[in-house]
């Protein structure tokens, strides 16, 4: 066994650990019954420098809990946190770090066990996961990174063989999650709260190492608003990139924001099927705080909760600080309203620009909302309407049944006439379309289905849901079971926290 461990290719450092002590607490797996290695994700193995043929010989083992790679130091991360608006301490619960994996290129990149037993964080929790929400987490997260938004990663689900109590009881999993980092803007949040600024700087400059190193040598006094900026611009891209996939988070707490300007915590997310800016799937979210159309203002929310924990790192008196954090924190409309418009103009197939293409943009929003038109399907099919596309290119892209798509007669004259002054072949625009716009998402009722068989021990459309999500912009007929929307009368889709 110890032969197979070290031949993974395991490179793991722990430079969080040497933070100072109230950002994180030692703490090992807790072991389980039966481990299982059920999902592993080869090619994200080989990224990592990992060798998967050995990680099927005895990763069950290091997935669950039951082994430690070598070189692990294992903590659990301390943070705080705004949930829905409230201040509180949190912690990882039920999450535990084992380390950074150096990658050939000398990137640091996180491997955690999410799932992985409790800690001095967990509160009243089992330290526990369930294996639906784990694969939930797995299959949208790597959806997410082929459609090309930075977001954490899955490496692998392994089962436990033991019973987790929630609601009913259900089969127990650990996920193995991949990031850049799990800093949290809730992790400045607690370090402001501690009241320590030794603490506060030491996360400052090592978040800067890992995320933003061409800032390391600036003047320490200009660091936090520099930093601060850098944040701004990963968030108003994020959540940009969000919007125009149709993505809604579902708990966009502070402590469920990355400083990396990764998608974290795939807690009650989904995808629209029907545009709705008012669209909220979480069964907590009572109030809509998290709604599709207000994740940009709850991110500049979150963003402004930044800005405030990293004030008493800007020299200089009060005022003058505020003032300085307060300068950058009013440059995130701006920003997001820019990645917005260059994503919209590429849904629409535009390289130049106009003045009104965000008007243009918004009027197929509007004129889908009222006739229930689905996000997805609505912006695949607009290759299909390309006036004089060569018939290489006009693979009809419009789902043979299911979704409604709404694209009115006037909408598509003033799209064809703004794509006559693009001056560009229609092949090009087709090209240009069908990058921007992904055929195949992880569509709610198709992940529902696979997460059901495979809790009852069929992972096969799970497998097929992974390959299908993992190339959005399949034109085959074996894709179109993916790309097609809800069966008629499903009723509104729901979301639970109880991951
Ligand atoms: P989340 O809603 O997943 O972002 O989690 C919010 C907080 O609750 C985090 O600090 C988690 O670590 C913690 N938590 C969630 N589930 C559990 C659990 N089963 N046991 C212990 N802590 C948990
Ligand atoms: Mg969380």
């Amino acid at each position: 066994m110890g032969r197979a461990i070290e031949a993974a290719g395991w490179r793991l450092d722990s430079s969080y650990a040497r933070l100072p002590e109230p950002l994180f607490a030692a703490s090992a797996p807790t072991p389980v019954r039966t481990p299982r290695l059920v999902v592993l994700n080869a090619r994200l193995a080989a990224e990592l420098g990992l060798d998967a043929a050995a990680l099927r010989v005895d990763g069950a083992d290091i997935f669950a809990g039951n082994s430690l790679p070598p070189g692990s130091e294992p903590i659990a991360q301390a943070y705080a946190g705004h949930q829905f608006g409230h201040f509180t301490t949190l912690g990882d619960g039920r999450a535990i770090l084992l380390g950074e994996q150096v990658t050939s290129q000398g990137h640091r990149i996180d491997i955690q066990l999410k799932g992985a037993g409790r800690t001095r964080y967990s509160r009243g929790g089992d330290g526990r996961a369930a294996l639906g929400p784990m694969l939930r987490e797995y299959v949208i997260s790597e959806g997410m990174h082929a459609l090309g938004i930075p977001t954490t990663r899955s490496l692998a689900v392994a089962t436990t063989g033991e019973v987790v109590m929630r609601t009913a009881p259900l089969p127990g999993a650990v996920l193995t999650r991949v990031a850049t980092s799990h800093i949290r803007v809730g992790t400045f949040e607690l370090a402001a709260a501690l009241g320590r600024r030794d603490v506060l700087r030491a996360l400052l400059d090592h978040a800067v190492a890992r995320h933003d190193p061409e800032l390391a040598s600036s003047d320490p006094a200009d660091l936090p608003v520099a930093f601060l900026e850098a944040v701004i611009e990963r968030q108003a891209s994020l959540v940009a990139r969000w919007m125009l996939v149709g993505f809604v988070h579902g708990v966009m707490n502070t402590d469920n924001m990355t400083v990396s300007g990764e998608t974290i915590d795939f807690g009650p997310c989904a995808f629209l099927d029907a545009y709705d800016p008012a669209a909220v799937f979480s069964s907590i979210d009572q109030h809509g705080r998290y709604a599709y159309g207000k994740q940009p203002s709850i991110a500049h929310w979150n963003l402004a909760r930044l800005a405030e924990s990293l004030l008493p790192l800007v020299p200089g008196d009060a005022e003058a600080a505020v003032e300085r954090l307060q300068a950058v924190l009013a440059t995130f409309p701006g920003r997001f309203a820019r990645h917005h418009v260059a994503g919209a103009r590429g849904k629409l197939g535009f390289a130049a620009e106009e003045t009104e293409d965000a008007e243009l943009f918004a009027a197929l929003l509007a004129a889908m909302h009222e006739a229930g038109g689905d996000f997805t399907a609505t912006f695949a099919t607009l290759v299909d309407l390309v006036p004089d596309i060569p018939a290489a290119s006009a693979v009809a892209r419009r789902p043979a049944c299911g979704p409604s798509v709404h694209v009115p007669a006037d909408w598509r004259q003033a799209w064809r006439e703004r794509l006559k002054r693009e001056a560009a072949d229609p092949g090009e625009v087709a090209t240009r379309l069908r990058r921007a716009n992904p055929n195949v998402i992880p569509r709610n009722h198709r992940v529902e289905e696979s997460l059901a068989a495979a809790e009852g021990g069929d992972f096969g459309p799970l497998e097929r849901l992974l390959a299908a999500v993992g190339d959005p912009a399949a034109e085959s007929p074996s894709s179109q079971p993916y790309r097609a929307g809800p069966p008629a009368g499903s009723g509104p889709y729901r979301t639970f926290c109880g991951t």
